[in-house]
C-alpha cells in the first residue's frame, strides 16, 4: 500500500506545477544524483530568430531564404518555424515534392525541381561546404541546392530566464548537471558555460543521447539515479531510458509528455529542484 504521506507529497508537487505519474517517481527523486538536460526548448526558450543570412555570390538573400523556408514549411522543428516566419515573400511560388526530415540533421526536398538540403554539417556531409566561421551567438544552418553549397543562415535562441536559478539550485543540492545537445560545439558550450553546467556533450543524434544516459547509469551505484529533462519528439527514447524522465508540458511535444514520468506544466526548469525538496520532505515524513 502507498503511505498517505505520498498523497500529500503528490498534492504539494501539483500545487508547485508538476504532475507526477506515480508516488514511486517522487521517491526515486531522492536518489537522483545527476540531472541531464536537453538544450533547445528545455534550458533555452526554443524560439529562434534569424540573425544573419549569407548567400554565396550570385544568389540573393531572398532567394536563399525563400528556398530554405520552402523546405522548412513541412517541419515542426523550432528552427524551421523561425526560418518560415522570417521570409516575407510568397511561399506559394515554390512547389515542394519528396520532402524528408532526418532528426538531428535537418530537412531535404525538391523545390521547383531543384534538390534543396537544409541542416547542419551532418546533413551536408556529401557536399563540399565553404564552411562559415561557426558563430557562438547562434546555430549555423547550411543550405545546398542541386549539390552545391549555397549559403548559411544563423538562428539564435536565448536561455530561459529561469534556467540559471535551476542550475544554481541543483548544484546547491550537490547534484551533477549535464547538457546533451544536437547543436554544434560553439553554441552548446556557450550556453552550458553561461549557465554553469558541470558537463556538456554536443553534436549528438537522438540515439547518442540514449547512449550518454546509459554511460552515466553504468557508472552509478544501485541507489544512484539519473533524471533527464526534455521537450521534443526526439527526446521520448531518452526520457524512457532515464530513471526519472521529466518533460516540459506547455510547449513540449505530446510524445515527450507521454514518455515522461513527471511533467513541468509551466516549462520552468527551476521546478526540478523544488520538486526534489518536496520529495525529501515526503521521505522524512514516511520514514
Ligand atoms: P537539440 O538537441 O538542441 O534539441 P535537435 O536534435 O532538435 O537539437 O537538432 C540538432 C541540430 O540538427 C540542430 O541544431 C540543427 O543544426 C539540425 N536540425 C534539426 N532539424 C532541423 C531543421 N528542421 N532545419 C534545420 N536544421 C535542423
Ligand atoms: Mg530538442
Amino acid at each position: 500500500s502507498v503511505p498517505l504521506a505520498f498523497f500529500a507529497g503528490l498534492g504539494a508537487t501539483s500545487k508547485n506545477g508538476v504532475l507526477i505519474k506515480g508516488s514511486n517517481y517522487l521517491e526515486a527523486l531522492n536518489e537522483v544524483d545527476t540531472v541531464v538536460f536537453d538544450k533547445t526548448g528545455t534550458l533555452t526558450q526554443g524560439s529562434f530568430t534569424v540573425t544573419k543570412v549569407t548567400p554565396v555570390s550570385g544568389m540573393t538573400k531572398d532567394d536563399l531564404l525563400g528556398y530554405t523556408a520552402a523546405v522548412e514549411q513541412n517541419s515542426t522543428h523550432p528552427i524551421a518555424r523561425s526560418i518560415v516566419n522570417s521570409f516575407d515573400g510568397d511561399l506559394s511560388q515554390y512547389t515542394i515534392t519528396n520532402s524528408v526530415e532526418t532528426s538531428g540533421h535537418g530537412v531535404q526536398a525538391d523545390v521547383n525541381g531543384h534538390e534543396v538540403i537544409v541542416g547542419n554539417e551532418k546533413a551536408l556531409a556529401n557536399i563540399t561546404v565553404d564552411m562559415p566561421e561557426l558563430d557562438s551567438t547562434g546555430t549555423t544552418i547550411l543550405v545546398a541546392i542541386d549539390g552545391q553549397f549555397s549559403g548559411s543562415i544563423i538562428v539564435a535562441d536565448e536561455p530561459k530566464p529561469d534556467s540559471q536559478t535551476s542550475i544554481n539550485d541543483l548544484k546547491q543540492l550537490d547534484l551533477e548537471t549535464v547538457m546533451l545537445t544536437g547543436d554544434n560545439h560553439a553554441v552548446g558550450t556557450t550556453v552550458a558555460n553561461k549557465l554553469g553546467l558541470n558537463k556538456v556533450v554536443t553534436n549528438l543524434l537522438p540515439a547518442d543521447k540514449v547512449s550518454e544516459i546509459k554511460k552515466i547509469q553504468a557508472n552509478q551505484s544501485d541507489t544512484q539515479k539519473v533524471a533527464f529533462v526534455g521537450d521534443g519528439i526526439n527526446d521520448a527514447p531518452v526520457l524512457v531510458q532515464a530513471d526519472v524522465g521529466i518533460a516540459m508540458g506547455a510547449l513540449g511535444s505530446d510524445a515527450a509528455v507521454e514518455a515522461a514520468d513527471m511533467i513541468i506544466m509551466d516549462d520552468k526548469p527551476s521546478r526540478i529542484a523544488s520538486t526534489i525538496d518536496i520529495a525529501k520532505q515526503t521521505r522524512r515524513i514516511v520514514m
